[in-house]
């Protein structure tokens, strides 16, 4: 192909196989039903996202060593890191946006994003046992800056778009939807998928990243 490719990818359910917020609800909070409460505010339009998981996050109280050994247990795509390789080898830059944080991202997957000169895009957290983490937000002079979700994936694949690269964007989640619309090819599941479908905006079937590998292959060898 001869346009520059660029892949950029959300992290949680995406190169995660399950959201981190899920996790935690799952395994470390007691009472689910409080712990699920700032999730539902936010799909109903009650609250910003970026508060959503701040009320969520703030609820664990593990020490550092128990939270650490926690973000360990975070279960990657096998075939992200086959990715990751070859976007490195053949010169395409590989970012992951996420509205999560990069506080649990780079703990999980620090050795391969230098080792793949992988950029993440992500909120900033602070963690403490008594307060649990609190997602902040870029500053909202940010070109990137968005106040619900903090980090603006779809102005970062715009500004790549501006730069003349082919997008490739994969994400399952609604944070994902405005870039969605952007990108140029969209590797979309879950809720993402089907927002995708209601608008008719075209998307491709992906399973893993073995999916997005194999595409990503088949262009660049045009
Ligand atoms: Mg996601």
């Amino acid at each position: 192909m001869k346009q520059k490719i660029v892949l950029i990818s959300d992290f949680d359910g995406t190169i995660s196989k399950k959201d981190f917020f899920y996790m935690v609800i799952d395994t470390v909070l007691k009472n689910k039903k409080d712990a699920l409460l700032p999730w539902q505010d936010y799909l109903n339009g009650k609250i910003k996202h970026i508060d959503a998981m701040t009320g969520i996050f703030s609820q664990i109280h593990l020490t550092q060593d128990e939270l650490d050994k926690f973000i360990s247990t975070i279960e990657i795509d096998p075939y992200f890191y086959d990715t990751a390789k070859y976007c490195v080898e053949k010169n395409i830059p590989f970012y992951i946006c996420s509205a999560g944080t990069n506080y649990y991202i780079k703990k999980r997957i620090s050795d391969t994003l230098s080792k793949y000169n992988i950029i993440l895009v992500s909120n900033d957290a602070t963690y403490s046992q008594q307060n649990g983490m609190k997602l902040i937000a870029p500053e909202e002079t940010s070109p990137y800056y968005n106040s619900n979700t903090g980090i603006a994936k779809d102005k970062i694949v715009q500004k790549l778009k501006n730069d003349g690269f082919f997008t490739i964007y994969a994400g399952d989640g609604k944070p994902d939807f405005k870039s969605a619309k952007i990108a140029d090819i969209v590797f979309a599941k879950d809720m993402l998928l089907e927002l995708c479908k209601k608008e008719n905006i075209k998307t491709k079937s992906f399973n893993d990243f073995n999916d997005i590998l194999s595409y990503i292959r088949s262009i660049d060898e045009q």
